[in-house]
């Protein structure tokens, strides 16, 4: 028989979201398995209330106590899975931490995912922004996952293709928005693999090490070490990572806006269009390290709002908004908020 349900109320979510924003839940369940979200299904009093899936909490933005159910994912476990010709697949359970499930792969000789390492978060909410970091991006090893869908209470297996991954996107925010929960994902790692060097700060890191032809092991702790340099520590000061994402715009808008800003930072991308670097468009309206009250713009990375102390979601909200209007009104650009807000 199942073990109960581990069920709490008027729950505090101050340490399951990284902006380490004071809120609480209504009601809260630690989800340690499939038979937990069936149970959940099952009564009345739960399937009826508006539900948030939670991992580490590290993509989004709480604006408010939530008078829902916290669904919290705690379902561990990885796998060796098996085989093809090029590829040796693995699975992890959605509770499981990333940067520990990249660090496994790498111990088990399995390399492909170093340059994901020290992304926080969860492996179930790793498919639903399509996580990305230094030259490289989930997709790109992604195999299928297995996903508990709410309105039938079937598990789901979905491809590639079905997740409709792109740029900080995919499906989950979409079709399958609060109706899959992740439960596990599943990777094809390459039997026959490449270092990928193509962001240049990663190659500069490696060459400053004097590695010629590093390993997986060595290019993860070089992203490591870029990573800890340059972005805040969540246990240190209240962040979410990027607070906003890249724009991307038409061929003709960048060369309008390079023509009157020579130093803009922009990206070519496969269809002709351009990404914009948010960060250089906010340091330019100059928000780099200023604050709104407790909210503030952190000094080194200006695409990295913090918690000063005290914040509450709408705090930095307001300051989101405040960049928001500032980079439109001097570059005619909207840029979007990465993390959720809830
Ligand atoms: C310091 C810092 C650096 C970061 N750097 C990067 C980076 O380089 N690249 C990058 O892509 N992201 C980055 N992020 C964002 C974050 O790490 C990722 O988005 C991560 O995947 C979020 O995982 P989580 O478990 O914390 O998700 P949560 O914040 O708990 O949830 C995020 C969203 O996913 C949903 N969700 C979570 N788990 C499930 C599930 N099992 N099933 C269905 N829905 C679910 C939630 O409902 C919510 O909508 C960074 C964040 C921080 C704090």
């Amino acid at each position: 028989m199942a073990p109960p349900l581990d069920l709490r109320h008027d729950h505090s979510l101050r340490h399951l979201n990284t902006f380490g924003i004071d809120a609480k839940a209504a009601s809260y369940v630690r989800v340690r398995s499939t038979e937990d979200l069936h149970a959940v299904r099952a009564d009345p009093r739960l399937s009826a209330l508006p539900r948030l899936v939670l991992g580490g909490g590290s993509n989004v933005l709480l604006l408010a106590d939530f008078s829902g159910l916290v669904l919290h994912m705690a379902n561990l476990g990885l796998a060796v899975w098996g085989e093809d010709a090029d590829h040796v697949i693995v699975t992890a359970q959605a509770g499981e931490n990333w940067h520990g499930f990249v660090q496994w792969t790498l111990e088990q000789g399995l390399p492909g995912l170093e340059n994901l390492s020290l992304i926080p978060g969860s492996v179930g909410a790793s498919p639903i922004q399509n996580i990305g970091a230094y030259g490289s991006e989930l997709a790109e090893y992604f195999h299928a996952l297995k996903a508990f869908d709410f309105s039938s209470g079937e598990v789901i297996v979905l491809s590639k293709h079905d997740c409709a991954f792109a740029y900080r996107d995919s499906v989950f925010k979409h079709a399958l928005r609060d109706r899959a929960v992740i439960l596990e994902v599943s990777f094809a790692l390459p039997k026959r693999w490449q270092p990928n060097l193509r962001y240049a700060e990663l190659a500069a890191e490696i060459a400053a090490r004097g590695l010629v032809e590093p390993t997986a092991k060595e290019i993860s702790e070089a992203v490591t070490a870029i990573r800890k340099r340059k972005l805040p520590d969540p246990a240190v000061i209240g962040n979410a990572g990027s607070f906003f994402k890249n724009p991307v715009v038409s061929a003709a808008k960048r060369h309008e806006l390079l023509a009157q800003h020579p130093g803009l930072v922009s990206y070519l991308q496969t269809d002709g269009s351009y990404k914009l670097a948010a960060g250089w468009l906010i340091e330019q309206c100059g928000w780099k390290g200023k604050s709104l009250g407790a909210a503030g713009v952190h000094e080194k990375q200006a695409l990295v709002l913090v918690n000063r102390g005290g914040a509450n979601g709408k705090d930095i909200l307001r300051l989101a908004d405040a960049i928001r209007a500032d980079v439109g009104e001097k570059y005619g650009v909207a840029i979007e908020s990465e993390p959720v807000l809830v």
